[in-house]
């Protein structure tokens, strides 16, 4: 017998939705899958007419579907965005520099101007080189830690006023997970917010916090998205996966899991005794910090400070520090409309130190 899609009743249900279980065809997968994410970016007042969004691509399912769907959703409803995509190079030979090539064909594909922010112009240091240095134990730190700060510093080359970023149900549900096991009340708090803005920092919003990887990937395979697969070479994030088994372990039994994960986080809230870090700026470098250096600066100068003689290039040790927050504005100029990839043109490649 012939079972046909739970919404449209016309044509043979081609896929089982894993956040439903409902069976339905291809075409009402893609529209329940985009209307869903529209929803979301309209429930939640993401954007207004006119804002400038950049888009955080690091060529992976995640965030290709989201350049994808963005930029889809931007002409069915007339969001009214001018769009760009941000990628960060953290140095990781054999991986990003395979992936920034998948973003460099989305930048064609989807015709939107491209960034991209290495570590070793803002920090001196590649990820290669702190591997080499701190190992494979910590070395996620370090990469999340500059990773967030140097979106927020590409997002303020492009003068954009929000950054979206692939983060999906799956990866908040995690997170929530991972803070109530560290006990850390201030993340717990903020890491199920759609939105965030931080003090002095770039607007950030996730349009996929209520978005099932599985479907992400089922998007992205049965429309054929050029996006890479393959897991970071450094990824040794024990903790993470433990969390993320467990979440798959219990999807199975229950797929609303990660739902119901995510709604436990919303609903926790943190009694008025509780210190919670105030937010000020970080005297080195100008960006936001509870503590007086930021985190990325004190990572940095730990790496100085063990740093043999002349490792990193060609900068010279007392410069590599972190150029500060404020002075990294570059003009407009810096991209340029006919959508080449900004790197092609070396001398605009290069971070305004200030
Ligand atoms: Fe960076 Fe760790 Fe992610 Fe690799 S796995 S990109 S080192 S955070
Ligand atoms: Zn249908
Ligand atoms: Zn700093």
């Amino acid at each position: 017998m012939v079972r046909h899609c739970v919404i449209c009743n016309k044509e043979r249900a081609a896929v089982k939705r894993p956040k439903t279980g409902q069976k339905v065809c291809r075409e009402c997968f893609y529209y329940v899958f985009e209307t869903e994410i529209h929803n979301t970016i309209i429930d939640n007042k993401l954007f207004k007419k006119n804002d400038k969004v950049a888009i955080a691509a690091s060529g992976g399912k995640d965030s290709t579907v989201l350049a994808h769907v963005m930029k889809l959703l931007n002409e069915r409803y007339q969001y009214g965005l001018e769009m760009f995509l941000l990628s960060i190079d953290e140095g990781i030979t054999g991986y990003r520099d395979d992936s920034l090539e998948t973003v460099k064909r989305n930048q064609q594909q989807y015709e939107l101007p491209l960034k991209i922010v290495s570590y070793s112009e803002l920090y001196g240091w590649s990820m290669d080189q702190i591997v080499k240095e701190v190992g494979l134990k910590n070395n996620c730190t370090f990469c999340g830690v500059f990773r967030r700060q140097a979106l927020d510093r590409g997002a303020v080359m492009l003068d954009v006023d929000h950054i979206v970023t692939g983060h999906n149900a799956d990866d908040i549900a995690e997170t929530v997970l991972m803070n109530i096991l560290r006990g850390d009340i201030a993340r717990l708090q903020r890491c199920t917010e759609i939105c965030t803005t931080g003090d002095g920092c770039v607007r950030r919003s996730k349009p996929f916090k209520y978005t099932y990887e599985k479907e992400i990937v089922m998007y992205a395979y049965f429309k054929k998205l050029d996006y890479f697969s393959t897991e970071c070479i450094y990824s040794p994030n024990a903790y993470r996966g433990h969390a993320r088994t467990f979440l798959k372990d219990l999807e199975v039994i229950r797929p609303s899991a990660i739902i119901d994960i995510i709604h436990s986080g919303e609903a926790f809230e943190v009694k008025k005794e509780v210190k919670l870090p105030t937010q000020g700026v970080c005297k080195r470098c100008g960006y936001m910090s509870s503590n007086e250096l930021c985190k990325a600066c004190v990572l940095l100068e730990g790496l100085n400070r063990g740093l043999p003689k002349k490792v990193h290039g060609d900068m010279p040790r007392d410069t590599a520090i972190i150029p500060h927050f404020n002075r990294i504005q570059v003009s407009k100029g810096n991209y340029d409309d006919s959508n080449k990839p900004i790197e092609e043109s070396k001398s605009n490649n290069k971070i305004d130190q200030g």
